[in-house]
């Protein structure tokens, strides 16, 4: 079943999650063109931040603050909150100690305001080192954890995790959903023929040109194998449609320069199911592998719905 649509202009927003700091915000469905090519790796959306951090906002405000900012702007700051604290520790053991305020109190306060300084810049400056160093580490672990290494593009289990988060039925408020599920066609014969390499880059192709045809506003992941998984948000059947056809017909005008500099050309068969009210993202999934074997079945490259 193959049909084209023109994206609805009026078509809703994806969901409301607020944007997280260390992610770039979800893009909006929308209609025109999709022209803008964009990088292969696919980025964590705001969804998945929130997630993570739910429960702990304030730590991570103040985790947020010391490695997201300059130092010239860390530094500082922390050097007046131990300023401030030391010189507040000073008024009150004076004050809970009865000493009074005797003429060597100047003094006292000089030590308390410089003491600290000493202490902060180079401990502070060692400790704000020390978390960027962690937070590099924890980001590189989850991009290995997210990322598929052969194409850059999020891996089955981060979708699902997106998935599972766009389809939860205390988020959605009756918002639609589509998944396509899309196979290359023939892969097999692409490796025997012109061999693995060239199916690597094959793979490589194909998820540069769904990235680009999915221009930021769908999650476009690696199923596995040579399955893609393109989840969008906010997308009616009539959007999905069109968006699928859109993804089928990039890959069908692919030219990979693999093989001894033969070109190898590929295309994909696509299942597609859009969220019912009660489907999760497993029963989406499903439903759309189902269609994506009809698609095949019925002379491959195109688009049939589940
Ligand atoms: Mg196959």
């Amino acid at each position: 079943m193959m049909r084209t649509s023109p994206l609805r202009p009026d078509a809703p927003e994806p969901h409301d999650a607020p944007a997280a700091t260390d992610a770039p915000a979800v893009a909006t469905r929308r209609g025109g063109v999709h022209a803008l090519p964009r990088p292969v790796s696919v980025a964590a959306p705001a969804i998945s931040g929130e997630l993570a951090h739910a429960g702990a906002p304030r730590r991570d405000a103040l985790r947020r603050f010391v490695i997201g900012r300059p130092v010239w702007v860390t530094l500082p700051a922390l050097f007046a909150a131990s300023v401030l604290a030391s010189v507040g520790m000073l008024f009150a053991l004076t004050e809970l100690m009865g000493m009074g305020y005797g003429p060597t109190f100047s003094r006292s306060i000089a030590i308390a305001v410089v003491a600290p300084i000493l202490v902060t810049v180079p401990v502070g400056g060692f400790i704000i080192r020390l978390l960027r160093e962690v937070d590099d580490a924890r980001r590189q672990a989850q991009e290995m954890a997210w990322l598929d290494p052969l194409t850059g593009l999020m891996n089955r289990r981060r979708v699902v995790e997106i998935g599972a988060a766009e389809l939860d039925p205390s988020r959605r408020r009756g918002g639609e959903c589509a998944v396509a599920l899309m196979d290359i066609d023939d892969f097999k014969r692409i490796n025997d023929e012109f061999g693995h390499g060239a199916g690597d880059s094959v793979l490589q192709g194909v998820a540069r040109a769904l990235c680009e045809a999915a221009d930021g506003v769908d999650h476009v992941a690696r199923w596995g194998g040579e399955e893609f998984v393109v989840l969008m948000p906010g997308a009616s059947l009539e959007d999905a449609l069109a968006q699928s056809e859109r993804l089928r017909t990039a890959v069908e005008g692919l030219t990979v320069a693999a093989g001894q500099g033969r070109p190898v050309r590929c295309t994909v068969s696509i299942g597609l199911a859009t969220a019912g009210h009660l489907d999760g993202f497993e029963q989406l999934v499903n439903s759309a592998d189902r269609a994506m074997y009809r698609a095949k079945a019925a002379g491959k490259n195109r688009v049939a719905v589940g």
